[in-house]
């Protein structure tokens, strides 16, 4: 490595960690290393961020930041723009190089990025990115995709660098609190954090017997919760990469294979699911990367033309957001997201489906109420599945969940639906997910449905339907195709006999025409 003279600004953002860190490791190899964390107040005042993202990213912020201070080099924290926070390191100390790992964030991190590269320009700073989640920059079509992503994924991990250089000039101030940032309670109880520590925990338990049961529990919130990896948050903050995940588990199922099944602690199976939604997060990413306006504009031609924008105080949109739709799953499922940050994907894919095509409210609204709720929010799985649940792409067989049927289904004894509305619990359990049929919607504080779930899944039907039939839907649907779709299976399942049929481009157009209803 040829030594750097002058200052090598390391800047972190959604990346908090020093191992498997590229642009750590190659800074420190080269010379004295300014670690530079920016707190963006425009950022942080944006519809889709909330104050639970900053609470997990505070806590992340907090672990990383002991940790370079350990290495030699204590993070640096401003808060402002980082382009004029950039200025003044510069102007103070002269950037000698600018490294930091590519971003796939929303539409305002996009331009951000463009604005941080202009500024390099200006000031002839060489700006180094390195991937982080294996996508392809810019990639515009998806062949050869999946054999990247294997390359990536098998890699060689950056070893944390064992000593850094640091540039004493700089000062150590305190993390800015949520107050600071402008940000209020959210209402969430206790978000799960995204830790480093937290995502090796989880690791460590999910290997050692959690996730025994991970295939068929993660369908229902209720074992979900448990089943589930729950890595999404660490993953999201970036205190953990998804290689070193995924190397971690491609060891572990090496040393399971040699072990005699009565031996195991968690079947082959568990590792290849938890693998392969590791290869979908990829997958997915790499949709926003490619069409960074995914968060604003719909996949499918016919369906932006066709979109009709939300108020904010859409009585509809109100009363999902707040769990207050009458219709007892839903609302259990949103009141839980509010409080705990997290839900399993089916209820996650089920609330965002009941609130387009039951409620008929604009995907971006709900998206980005969901988003403001999620403590993992990761923009490039975010709005593809927003859209996906939404029936935007084109590409996807439609899915409407019928919330009853999902209540019974998931939540057999009730325990879920009535810890989360407590109104529920004079009602009987033969009952509980229908109350309004008993009780004619006349229970005393909890709300008549707005819908009937399974009527408005009809009229949802019909509006899909006629849409599908507008001219040139078909051939809009295979660009989409070329662009975004998988060329290895189906993506949109996640359920565990979910077919396995790879789309050929000639088919997905007449795979359009099933629309699935779980009635
Ligand atoms: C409308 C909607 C919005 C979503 N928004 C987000 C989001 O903002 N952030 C987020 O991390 N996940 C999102 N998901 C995907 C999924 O629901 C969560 O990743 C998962 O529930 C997180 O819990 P876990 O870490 O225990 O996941 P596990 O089921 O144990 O999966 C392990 C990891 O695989 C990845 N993953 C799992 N399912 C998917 C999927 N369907 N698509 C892409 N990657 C997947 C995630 O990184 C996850 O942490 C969304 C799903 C839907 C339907």
């Amino acid at each position: 490595m040829t030594p750097v003279t002058g200052v090598q600004v390391v800047w972190f953002k959604r990346d908090l960690r020093t191992c498997d860190h590229a642009p750590l490791s190659d800074a420190a190899a080269a010379g004295p290393v300014l670690p530079l964390y920016v707190a963006e107040p425009e950022y942080w005042r944006l519809p889709d961020v909330s104050t639970r993202h900053w609470i997990v990213q505070r806590a992340a912020l907090e672990e990383v930041s002991q940790r370079l201070a350990a290495l030699g080099a204590p993070l640096i924290v401003r808060v402002g723009r980082v382009v004029d926070v950039l200025e003044k390191i510069h102007a103070a100390v002269g950037i000698a190089r600018l490294l930091a790992h590519e971003e796939t964030g929303n539409l305002w991190t996009f331009r951000r990025d463009i604005a941080v590269r202009a500024f390099c320009r200006r000031h002839a700073i060489p700006f180094q990115e390195f991937s982080q989640t294996g996508v392809i920059r810019g990639a515009g079509a998806r062949d050869r995709w999946a054999a990247h992503f294997g390359r990536f994924a098998s890699a060689a991990v950056a070893t944390e660098p064992a000593r850094l250089v640091a540039v004493s000039a700089a000062k150590v101030v305190a993390l800015p609190t949520a107050d600071m940032l402008g940000l209020q309670d959210d209402g969430c109880i206790a978000p799960q954090l995204g830790t480093r520590q937290a995502a090796l925990d989880l690791l460590d338990t999910f290997l050692e017997g959690r996730g025994a049961n991970y295939r068929r529990g993660m369908s229902s919130p209720l074992s979900g919760a448990t089943s589930c990896s729950r890595l999404s948050v660490s993953l999201a903050t970036g205190a953990v990469s998804v290689r070193e995940v995924l190397q971690r588990l491609y060891a572990a199922r090496r040393s399971l294979v040699d072990t005699p099944p009565e031996f195991r602690a968690v079947p082959v199976t568990a590792l290849d699911s938890l693998i392969a939604r590791l290869h979908w997060r990829g997958h997915f990413i790499q949709k926003l990367e490619s069409e960074p306006n995914l968060e604003v504009r719909a996949f499918h031609p016919v369906h932006q033309a066709a979109r009709t924008a939300t108020a904010p105080d859409d009585p509809a949109l109100v009363a999902w957001a707040w769990g207050r739709t009458g219709v007892p799953f839903i609302d259990a499922c949103m009141r839980s997201l509010i409080a705990t940050g997290w839900l399993n994907f089916r209820m996650r894919a089920m609330v965002q489906a009941f609130a387009s095509y039951q409620l008929g409210l604009d995907w971006r609204a709900s998206g980005e109420h969901l988003a403001r709720l999620f403590s993992d929010y990761e923009p490039g799985i975010h709005w593809p599945q927003v859209q996906m649940q939404s029936g935007q792409t084109g590409i996807n067989t439609p899915r409407m969940y019928n919330p009853v049927k999902q209540g019974l289904d998931q939540d057999p004894d009730g325990v879920f639906t009535r810890a989360w509305v407590p109104e529920l619990e004079p009602v009987p359990l033969a009952i509980l997910q229908t109350p309004w049929l008993a009780t004619g919607g006349d229970l005393p504080s909890y709300p008549a449905p707005i819908v009937e779930p399974v009527a408005a899944a009809r009229r949802a039907k019909e509006r899909l339907t006629a849409l599908r039939r507008a001219a040139g839907y078909r051939d809009a649907s295979l660009a989409v195709f070329q662009k975004h779709g998988s060329r290895k299976r189906r993506l949109d399942d996640d359920h565990p006999r979910g077919k396995r049929t790879p789309p050929k481009p000639q088919r997905s157009a007449s795979v359009q025409l099933t629309l699935q209803f779980d009635d």
